[in-house]
């Protein structure tokens, strides 16, 4: 069985890790040596996780209360939950679904005399092409936050030089992960000492408590690499645990008591080396990612439709794929040996749009994420396409014959056009 996700590390880097736990020495100096290695520019700035980053920004910010801030209608939940914590109110922009960009129509929509800033997601794993709604808020004298968190690190690329912020997680199930901690890159120079003072506030994360992590993870790296997976699914079965839910809560960064108080914190100097050693240590190259994720996206053909695929370059953090059964299209991978998920920890951002944020809306309800990375062999990824394109073409001409039919038998309609009006 392919679990959903692997964690993104290798043993040698657990074990320095928990090294740095216990090796003294100078936290302020470590970080901005760390920092000025990354960029000459003296842009960035490291932080515990994005979401510490993030609370930092609006707090240096200083924003009225009520002041309305844009989102990409589709993120992780906790970014509109801190915009709150800030009294902030979020309004969600939808997004075209073959890029996941945000729709210039949507952001005319919503926007008001009340909105001030902009955060745009690049998700799934593309670096989206943000050009067109930078340049609308700019217009409008907008801050544009680019929360690059499922984008692929990569020296050479530390975001769109016109945001204004671009934020980068190495959490624990992202990319090159250092199971924590993030890079900001903030092009303002007195938003980015005002970020700064912020954040030298904060308490330092304890580096027990990062050790503590290390060994939680290592064990799950350990499960996930040499136990059966089939295994882990069968004792959590037994146990009547939920294992969607175990997947997607072991992979989080925290858990919800005191989570302000959690994410205030200055990274650990052990945080500080781990970032530095996954920064500078070899990576695959993400062209080999997204000639494999291309490969799957090809042999799924072109009536599954994958979020985000059009856009480019693109390293396939996750792959999603739309099914109008996820929940039978899920049982019918795990069958064969593919363990998807219906990826809970992304929502919906509430908010007072108008009639809503329809494709976004859409692809939080019917998108399931398929196992995909480097350790799954070509021929298994081509064999879980047929799975996918088997099934939907199986409930795709099932809907024909029972929805489609009868009602085209009443009307006199083509059975063409009811399914393009269904869609
Ligand atoms: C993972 C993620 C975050 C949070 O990153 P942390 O570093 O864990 O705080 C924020 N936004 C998006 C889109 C993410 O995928």
């Amino acid at each position: 069985m392919w679990a959903p996700k692997r964690i993104d590390i290798t043993t040698a880097d657990l074990a320095a890790g928990l090294v740095g736990c216990f090796t003294p020495a100078d936290h302020a100096r470590e970080a901005l040596i760390f920092e000025a290695e990354l960029s000459s520019a003296k842009d960035l700035l490291v932080c515990t996780s994005v979401r510490s980053g993030f609370d930092a920004l609006l707090t240096a910010l200083r924003l009225p209360a009520g002041t309305e801030i844009l989102f990409t209608a589709m993120t992780v939940a906790d970014m509109p939950r801190i915009a709150k914590y800030h009294d902030l109110v979020p309004v969600p922009v939808d997004v075209d679904i073959d890029s996941m960009a945000p729709r210039v129509e949507a952001l005319e929509e919503v926007v008001t005399s009340a909105c001030r800033v902009l955060v745009l997601t690049h998700l799934f794993g593309g670096r989206i092409d943000f050009s067109t709604s930078i340049s609308w808020a700019r217009r409008r004298g907008m801050v544009v936050i680019e929360d690059c968190a499922e984008a692929y690190w990569d020296p050479a690329y530390l975001g769109d030089p016109r945001a204004d912020v671009s934020l980068f997680s190495f959490g624990p199930i992202k990319h090159r992960t250092a199971l924590g901690g993030a890079v900001v890159r903030i092009t303002r120079a007195d938003l980015l000492a005002r970020v700064r003072r912020v954040i030298a506030e904060h308490p330092a994360q304890k580096s027990s408590q990062y050790a503590a992590r290390l060994l939680k993870y290592g064990v799950l790296h350990k499960i996930s690499a040499r136990v059966s997976y089939a295994a882990l699914l069968r004792m959590t079965r037994w146990f009547g645990v939920d294992h969607d839910r175990l997947v997607n809560d072991l992979t989080r960064g925290f858990g919800q008591n005191d989570f302000v108080r959690t994410i205030r914190q200055r990274p650990c100097l052990a945080l500080i080396r781990m970032l530095r050693r996954r920064v500078q240590g070899t990576a695959r190259p993400m062209e080999q990612r997204e000639q494999r994720g291309r490969m799957l996206a090809a042999e799924l053909g072109p009536s599954v439709i994958c979020p985000g695929v059009a856009s480019g370059p693109h390293s396939f953090w996750i792959f999603p794929v739309m099914s109008a059964d996820p929940v039978s299209v899920l049982r019918a991978l795990r069958e064969a040996g593919f363990d998807a998920t219906v990826g809970r920890s992304f929502a919906l951002v509430e908010g007072h749009s108008g009639n809503g944020c329809r494709n976004a809306a859409r692809v939080i309800e019917q998108a399931i994420y398929l196992p995909f990375y480097p350790q799954m062999p070509d021929s298994e990824l081509l064999r879980m396409a047929q799975v996918v394109r088997q099934f939907e073409s199986t409930i795709q001409s099932e809907r024909l014959q029972t929805e489609v039919l009868p009602v085209a038998d009443r009307t006199g309609s083509t059975p063409e056009s009811q399914l393009s009006g269904d869609r």
